[in-house]
């Protein structure tokens, strides 16, 4: 499964999760021989001579060292915070938080001068798109008919990228993306990666993230276009949850979990059958893990929220119902009535505040969240448009609450409205994006603080840095003034995976390569990137946002529509896409042009059709 292994060039596996039996099997006979002795036998951890090196076999059974004089920010109001204590860790787990630990001979950590905290929680995040970072920096949600939405999430994203990933596509952008997640201190995300057409892409996501070390919520959901299907023709979702669940989530002693999605657009399969939704849902009950969905305004989502909701407060038998196991991402737009449901049932709130701003899925629901007294988790969302970090989140979302409350105190017109809110200060967000993303995610009982107990999800922030010095206030200084290049330690289940602003065990010039041999797996796709740097050439201004074989062909031939100004060659275009969303996973290899006049990613399904497009484009027969 693993590339590098493929290539000859063997991997350290010992950190993954996943197939972590056979990991053992294999690693722990070899090592164990060799030193003569159990590698998980309890034993002290020696001090160090030389303070530079990380403490050795961390997150080993048994295995301790103290992170020694930091200033503390435990997130747990029952620990409190300090301005200089330790935190002692043995094997994965916090075993105390205070002052002047005894630690005997384990190794130390010297924390002077920095922060030390829980890891960050990400409750939304789309990993596979690794490969399409900032491809969409422009871009909005979906086709609004204008010149800026031409390129869009929803038609290029998910309706045409998405379909040509090959599992391998899915594993490097899996992995990348969580290494560079952890580098910024992000030890926990949920990966919502719509990327689930086979089983071996779903293994694929899943191997991506379980080698990168990292506590990752794995959400099965469908595979991208499944809105215009319900799911397409031989996908296994949502049926494949039960084998994934029994296969790789069996056990609760490990990095991963699973959540189930549950997209309420998601139409059925054949005309009569229930929602896709709703089945996802009953099998997400059944195996007792949560439920996520993304709740969009912007998106038309609202009908069928307040259908659930109405089921929820009129407590309908029998019927789909929000519950304490959902976790709705966004809530743009949504009615009041939607929201005292979701309040009933205690569901989770997850709010990608910068992308929800840049995007277009509509305002964020900051002060409707905070007025209902649901705490918010934060989330990330997508690379292709915003960065993964979650200083950025904690930031935007306190400023944006932050600048309606100040709209509102000084009687500001569009405020008139709002609810009258105390302000957000920089402690309330770094909690939505510790402990509230823990809760959300039903992991509160391992992460989200550093309460002894809980596992050792860690971050040592250099608070001496130029760009923080001198500290004054922690809360205040991560916040506000921090950013990813402070984050200068991370621990995971107690092994440190990033030590003095280095990653551990990372070969970085090899999965980059990889990364760049999976975005450029066609030439065609690569000159178009390169293209769309200076100017991109061409609108797809008639296509709606959501994309059915019967409505492209009526734009093809009403030239009427809103915003028509296109070239036949552009519909043709378009229309292969099309083409090649609509037909998958059946397609098994994408055949692109080899025509020096290649606009876009062509992806096509078949050689005639490529011959179409590129003659069209270029008015001569395709090379
Ligand atoms: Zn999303």
């Amino acid at each position: 499964m693993c590339k590098l292994c493929d290539e000859g060039k063997p991997q350290d596996h010992s950190r993954s999760q996943l197939g972590r039996r056979d990991f053992l099997k294999a690693s722990t006979a070899t090592a164990a021989a060799a030193a003569g002795m159990s590698l998980f036998a309890a034993r002290p951890a020696a001090a160090h001579d030389d303070d530079d090196e990380a403490p050795r076999d961390s997150g080993r059974r048994g295995r301790r060292y103290v992170i020694r004089g930091g200033h503390v920010t435990s997130m747990d109001p029952a620990v409190g915070d300090f301005v200089k204590a330790d935190v002692l860790v043995e094997g994965k787990k916090i075993l105390a938080v205070g002052p002047n630990l005894h630690a005997g001979g384990a190794d130390e950590i010297d924390a002077r001068g920095k922060i030390v905290m829980p890891g960050f929680v990400d409750t939304h995040h789309h990993q596979f798109e690794t490969a399409l970072r900032s491809f969409l920096a422009d871009g909005l949600l979906f086709n609004d008919g204008l010149p800026h939405g031409a390129i869009n999430y929803f038609q290029y994203i998910l309706g045409t990228f998405a379909g040509v990933y090959r599992p391998a596509d899915v594993y490097i952008s899996e992995l990348f993306e969580s290494l560079s997640q952890l580098d910024a201190g992000v030890t926990t995300s949920h990966d919502i990666s719509q990327i689930h057409y086979s089983k071996d892409h779903s293994v694929a996501a899943i191997k991506g993230s379980a080698d990168s070390g990292r506590r990752i919520v794995f959400g099965f959901f469908e595979g991208a276009r499944a809105d215009l299907l319900g799911s397409p023709p031989g996908a296994w979702y949502p049926g494949g949850a039960t084998e994934l669940k029994e296969k790789y989530f069996s056990s609760s002693d490990q990095l991963m979990t699973m959540t189930m999605g549950g997209e309420i657009y998601l139409l059925p399969n054949n005309p009569g059958d229930p929602r896709t939704y709703e089945t996802a849902w009953k099998i997400g009950r059944q195996l007792q893990i949560p439920i996520a969905a993304h709740i969009v305004g912007s998106f038309g989502m609202g009908p069928e929220f307040d259908k659930i909701a109405q089921n929820t407060l009129n407590n309908t038998a029998n019927t789909t119902k929000f519950g304490a196991d959902n976790l709705f991402i966004h809530m743009t737009g949504m009615s009041d009535m939607s929201w005292g449901a979701v309040k009933l049932a205690g569901a989770g709130v997850s709010l990608a505040v910068p992308i929800e701003m840049n995007m277009r899925h509509g305002t964020p629901p900051i002060l409707k969240t905070l007025a209902m007294g649901i705490p918010p988790s934060l989330s990330v969302d997508v690379e292709v448009t915003l960065t993964a970090d979650m200083f950025t989140q904690m930031r935007s979302t306190m400023n944006l609450q932050r600048m309606f409350m100040n709209a509102r105190a000084l009687g500001e017109p569009y405020a008139a409205g709002f609810p009258n809110q105390e302000l957000l200060t920089t402690r309330d967000v770094l909690r939505f994006a510790t402990i509230e993303g823990a809760r959300d995610l039903k992991l509160d009982n391992k992460t989200g603080s550093l309460t002894p107990g809980k596992e050792a999800d860690i971050i040592i922030l250099d608070a001496q840095a130029i760009n923080v010095h001198p500290l004054n206030v922690v809360p205040g200084a991560v916040v506000s003034l921090m950013d990813r290049s402070n984050v200068e330690t991370v621990i995971v289940a107690g092994k440190v995976r990033k030590w003095q602003g280095k990653l551990l065990d990372v070969d970085l010039a090899s999965l980059r390569s990889q990364l760049e041999a999976s975005r450029e797996f066609s030439s065609c796709r690569r000159r178009w990137f390169r293209s769309t740097s200076s100017s991109f050439p061409f609108h797809l201004r008639t296509l709606p946002a959501t994309i059915t074989v019967s409505t492209l062909l009526r734009s093809m031939s009403d030239t009427t529509a809103p915003g028509t100004t296109l070239s036949g060659c552009t519909l043709i275009a378009s229309a292969s896409r099309m083409m090649m969303s609509a037909s998958l996973p059946g397609v098994s290899e994408p055949v692109f042009l080899s025509s020096r006049r290649c606009f876009a990613p062509l992806m096509v399904a078949n050689r005639s059709t490529s011959r179409l497009v590129s003659s069209s484009w270029s008015g001569k027969p395709a090379a």
